[in-house]
C-alpha cells in the first residue's frame, strides 16, 4: 500500500468494512466517488501572455446530505489527492452526525505564483466551471489549503455570473460581513483540544508537556486554547515549515505569534533551533500534527517518543507507520474526529445562512463542544467495547451511519 490520502482512506475502510462484515459490494459503494469532474482552467496573465492548470472537484458519497469540502489551491494537488480527501469528509460528517456528505476540489497551482488580479481572475474561472454541479443542496464547497474569504468571495462572483444563483448559501467559510459564522476561525483548533481533553485525561499525565508541529491556523488555535482552558498542560516544542523551536521550559503561544510575524520562528528567544523535522522526535507526552499528510512514515515512526497523538492534520500518518505506533501502545486521535470541528462550524453557517441568523461566538462554540462531546464519547465506547483504536472505531461509525 502506498502512502497516498487516497491510499491510506480506502485502506482504512476495507479494514473497518472486513471487520464490521460488509460485502465486497457495499465495501466498492463505500470506496467509489460519486463523480470525479476535471477542469483546465485557462488564464489569462497580466502580461497578456496566457496559462492553463487543471483543477478538479470529487463528490464522493451524499447519502446523507449535500457533498462537503474544501477548496484548495496548491502544486501538489491532483486527482488522487482530491479523491481521497472528498472519501475522508464523506467519514468525518457522518461521523460528527452532520447532514452532508463528502466532496472535495482544488486547482494544481501555487498562488505565490499569481499576482493579485491573475488569483481573482483564476478563482472566478473556478467558480464559474463549478456552477453546473454545486449548489445549497447539491454540493457547498469551503475554503482549504490557500483559499481565504476573499478567495470564496471570488468563487463565488464566479458561480453568481454562471448561475443567477446567490453564492451565500452555496459556499461556506466566508468572511462575516459576507454570511460567515462567527467562532469559523477557530474551530478546528479549538474542537481539537475539546475532543483530546477527555481522552488525554484517561491517562491521568501530571503537567503533561506537548509539541505542535504546524503554527498556522489550527496548530495556533490548538495551542491558544490550551493556554485558555487547560493550563497545566506544558507546551515545550513547535515547528513551522522552516524550524523546530524546543524549549527547556514552557512556550508562550503569543510570543512565538509575534515573533512569526515579524519574520519566523528563528526569532523566539530562550530556546533551542532545529530542523523542522525534528519536531516528531520531541520528547514529549503528547504530539499535535497539524500541518501536513505523511508527517508520520515508515522513514521517522521510530523517533516517535510521545504517548499520544492528536491528527489535527488530514492524514499526517501513513497506514504502515499507524499500525506500528498503534501496537507500541500510541494511543491516536484520529483526523476524522480531531479536526471534525472545523466542517461542524461551516454546517453552522449553512444553518444560520439558510434561516437568515447570526449567531454569536459563544452560541456557536457551545453547539459545537455538544457535537464533539457525543461524537468523542462514541467513539471511545466503541473502541473499548471491540478492542480496537480510535480511528478503526470512528471509521466504523461512520460507514454505519452511511447505511442506515
Ligand atoms: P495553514 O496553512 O494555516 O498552516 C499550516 C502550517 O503548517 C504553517 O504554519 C506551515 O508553516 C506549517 N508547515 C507546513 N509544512 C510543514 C512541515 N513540513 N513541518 C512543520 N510545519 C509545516 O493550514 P491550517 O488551516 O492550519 O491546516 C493545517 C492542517 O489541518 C492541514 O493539513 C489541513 O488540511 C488540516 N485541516 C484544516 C482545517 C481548517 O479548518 N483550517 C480543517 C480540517 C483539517
Amino acid at each position: 500500500m502506498g502512502d497516498s490520502i487516497n491510499s491510506n482512506t480506502q485502506g482504512l475502510i476495507r479494514t473497518a468494512a472486513t471487520r464490521s462484515g460488509y460485502s465486497k459490494l457495499e465495501t466498492a459503494r463505500f470506496i467509489a466517488p460519486d463523480m470525479i469532474a476535471s477542469f483546465e482552467l485557462v488564464l489569462r496573465r497580466d502580461d497578456g501572455s496566457v496559462d492553463s492548470f487543471p483543477a478538479w472537484r470529487v463528490q464522493h458519497n451524499n447519502q446523507r446530505g449535500p457533498y462537503k469540502g474544501g477548496l484548495r489551491l496548491h502544486s501538489g494537488v491532483n486527482a488522487e489527492e482530491v479523491q481521497g480527501l472528498a472519501a475522508l469528509m464523506t467519514l468525518k460528517c457522518a461521523l460528527a452526525d452532520i447532514p452532508f456528505g463528502g466532496g472535495k476540489g482544488g486547482i494544481s497551482i501555487d498562488p505565490r505564483s499569481l499576482s493579485e488580479n491573475e488569483l481573482e481572475r483564476l478563482s472566478q474561472q473556478f467558480g464559474h466551471a463549478l456552477a453546473p454541479i454545486i449548489g445549497p443542496h447539491r454540493d457547498v464547497p469551503a475554503p482549504d489549503i490557500n483559499t481565504n474569504s476573499k478567495i470564496m468571495g471570488w468563487l463565488s462572483t464566479g458561480y453568481h455570473r454562471a448561475s443567477g444563483q446567490n453564492g451565500q448559501l452555496t459556499f461556506t467559510g466566508k468572511a462575516v460581513a459576507d454570511g460567515g459564522s462567527e467562532g469559523r476561525e477557530q474551530a478546528t483548533g479549538y474542537g481539537g483540544f475539546i475532543v483530546a481533553r477527555d481522552i488525554v485525561r484517561e491517562h491521568k499525565l501530571d503537567n503533561p508537556s506537548y509539541a505542535v508541529q504546524g503554527v498556522g491556523n489550527v496548530g495556533q488555535w490548538f495551542a491558544k486554547t490550551v493556554t485558555d482552558k487547560q493550563s497545566d498542560w506544558r507546551l515545550i516544542a513547535l515547528s513551522d515549515s522552516s524550524h523546530s523551536i524546543i524549549s527547556k521550559g514552557s512556550i508562550d503561544i503569543e510570543q512565538v505569534l509575534n515573533a512569526k510575524r515579524a519574520s519566523n520562528l528563528s526569532d523566539v528567544t530562550d530556546v533551542d533551533i532545529a530542523n523542522s523535522n525534528t519536531i516528531i522526535a520531541a520528547d514529549v507526552d503528547i504530539l499535535v500534527l497539524a500541518a501536513v499528510e505523511n508527517a508520520i512514515t515508515t522513514d521517522n515512526v521510530d523517533t516517535v517518543k510521545a504517548k499520544i497523538i492528536i491528527e489535527l492534520a488530514n492524514s499526517p500518518i501513513s497506514d504502515d507507520a499507524y499500525d506500528q505506533l498503534t501496537k507500541s501502545g500510541v494511543t491516536i486521535i484520529p483526523d476524522v474526529l480531531a479536526n471534525a470541528g472545523g466542517v461542524i462550524v461551516s454546517y453552522f453557517e449553512w444553518q444560520q445562512n439558510q434561516t437568515n441568523e447570526h449567531w454569536s461566538e459563544d452560541k456557536v462554540l457551545t453547539k459545537l463542544e455538544e457535537y464533539l462531546n457525543v461524537a468523542t464519547k462514541q467513539v471511545q465506547k466503541a473502541a473499548k467495547a471491540e478492542g480496537i483504536s480510535l480511528k478503526d472505531a470512528a471509521i466504523a461509525i461512520a460507514l454505519k451511519r452511511l447505511l442506515s
